[in-house]
């Protein structure tokens, strides 16, 4: 079997736990496979280099915060393959460049938009053990680019997918992907398995545990993804296409997030063509919108409310700043003291009532619904941020999600 295996930052985060990954690679190895692994950066790294950027100016050049950030994982990989070889074993480590992994241009959260899996592949055949950098690659400039907050897990899910392999491990610090999470709520459950639409909406959602794109990586391709814990054997989250139980499930998750500001704009005239020249502004300025409310009209104007990520408030707040003047608004305000919180399920669509009863359960906490979003497979409010943790617990309770999966805890 070809096996691509995924070491997250808490896994590799000091010298002990790098000979504990090396071992379990070597385990993989030792069973008769091939195996590719991807590695973070040790522990907090990528949060301490992005601190130290802003200890030397506010405005970094996109091209060298990616140069910065992209360290982290270079020291992960040698200390790996060191940790490796000291074992006896034959182990090479690569760059994401080197492992041929191709972005588009976007610094900062580049797209993977091909993969040379070439050199790769010549290691594999000399027997070797491959350790890869994630969240790193090369766009068309050969400059360096990273992949987003979590982009490790992109790297190990395309480089299964471009080299077929059997199955993509992700080993994390929990034992696998559970029902809200598990650092917030103890009853949390971890699940069997998931399918990848609704790990998709998860993770889209606020759930950590997987980058998004890997999700949708993992799904186009058809990836057979195992989310499992690096510090015991147990067996994790299967991912993987339509799952039958699933089906039976009316809510298989909560997630929340709290990366997430408000903006309203106030008595905005009623008339074709606002909300494009609105949104035009926003989008021009790269902000990424989540929610968009438009109330109903009062005296030929309305207000439209939106909500994007904490790090596009500045951008929107001047993009809204310029925009209220030449579309005639009465002014706007924002709140950064927000959250999302919501619920995931393939089983809603065929169960009437679920909204209601996600609602029912934040009235009886008195938490204030301020805005509401749906899906087929999902219902997300808008509440305060820091009423987050009473509305998740409420929510758990309500749809009794402390009795699906089988949860044996680490
Ligand atoms: P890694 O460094 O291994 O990539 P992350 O911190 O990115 O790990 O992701 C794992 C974390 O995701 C867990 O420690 C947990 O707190 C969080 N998490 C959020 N929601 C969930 C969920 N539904 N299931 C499992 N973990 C979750
Ligand atoms: N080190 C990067 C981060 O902290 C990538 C990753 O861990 O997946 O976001
Ligand atoms: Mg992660």
């Amino acid at each position: 079997m070809l096996v691509v295996q995924k070491y997250g930052g808490s896994s590799v985060a000091d010298p002990e736990r790098i000979h504990r990954v090396a071992r379990r690679v070597i385990e993989c190895k030792e069973a008769g496979n091939d195996v590719v692994v991807v590695v973070s950066a040790m522990g907090d790294t990528t949060d301490d280099l992005i601190d130290l950027v802003k200890k030397i100016t506010d405005k970094p050049s996109d091209r060298e915060y990616d140069m910065l950030l992209s360290t982290g994982e270079q020291v992960s990989i040698a200390l790996l393959a060191m940790a490796i070889h000291s074992y006896g074993h034959q182990v090479i480590s690569l760059t994401g460049p080197q492992a041929g992994i191709k972005t588009n241009e976007v610094y900062n959260k580049a797209k993977i938009t091909n993969i040379r899996p070439q050199r790769l592949q010549a290691e594999l055949a000399k027997g070797q053990i491959v350790v890869v950098a994630g969240f790193q690659g090369i766009n068309e400039n050969d400059d360096i680019t990273t992949l987003g907050r979590g982009g490790s897990d992109t790297t190990a899910v395309a480089l299964a997918a471009a080299l077929k392999a059997d199955v993509c491990e992700i080993f994390t610090d929990v034992d696998g992907v559970y029902t809200t999470d598990p650092r917030m709520v103890p009853q949390a459950q971890k699940l069997d398995s998931i399918s990848y639409d609704e790990m998709l909406e998860l993770a889209s959602l606020g759930a950590l545990v997987l980058q998004p794109r890997a999700v949708e990586f993992a799904k186009h391709y058809n990836v057979l993804l195992h989310v499992r814990s690096s510090f015991n054997h147990n067996e994790g989250t299967i991912v993987k296409g339509v799952d039958q139980v699933e089906k039976e499930r009316v809510v298989s998750g909560i997630a929340h997030d709290l990366n997430v500001a408000k903006i309203a704009l106030f008595d905005v005239p009623d008339q074709p063509g606002i909300a494009s020249k609105v949104f035009k502004v926003l989008a021009d300025a790269n902000v990424n919108v989540d929610m968009i409310v438009q109330s109903t009209m009062r005296n030929d104007s309305n207000d439209i409310s939106f909500t994007c990520p904490h790090d596009d408030l500045k951008k929107a707040i001047e993009a809204m700043e310029e925009i209220t003047k030449t579309i005639g608004a009465k002014g706007f305000s924002y709140d950064e003291e927000v959250a999302k919180v919501s619920i995931v399920g393939a089983g809603m669509v065929s169960n009437p009532g679920v909204a209601a009863k996600m609602f029912e359960a934040l009235a009886d906490e008195d938490v204030n619904i301020e805005m509401i979003a749906t899906s087929e497979i999902k219902v997300s409010c808008i509440i305060k941020a820091s009423q987050v943790k009473l509305a998740v617990l409420a929510l758990h309770n309500k749809f009794e999600l402390e009795k699906l999966g089988s949860s044996v805890k680490s």
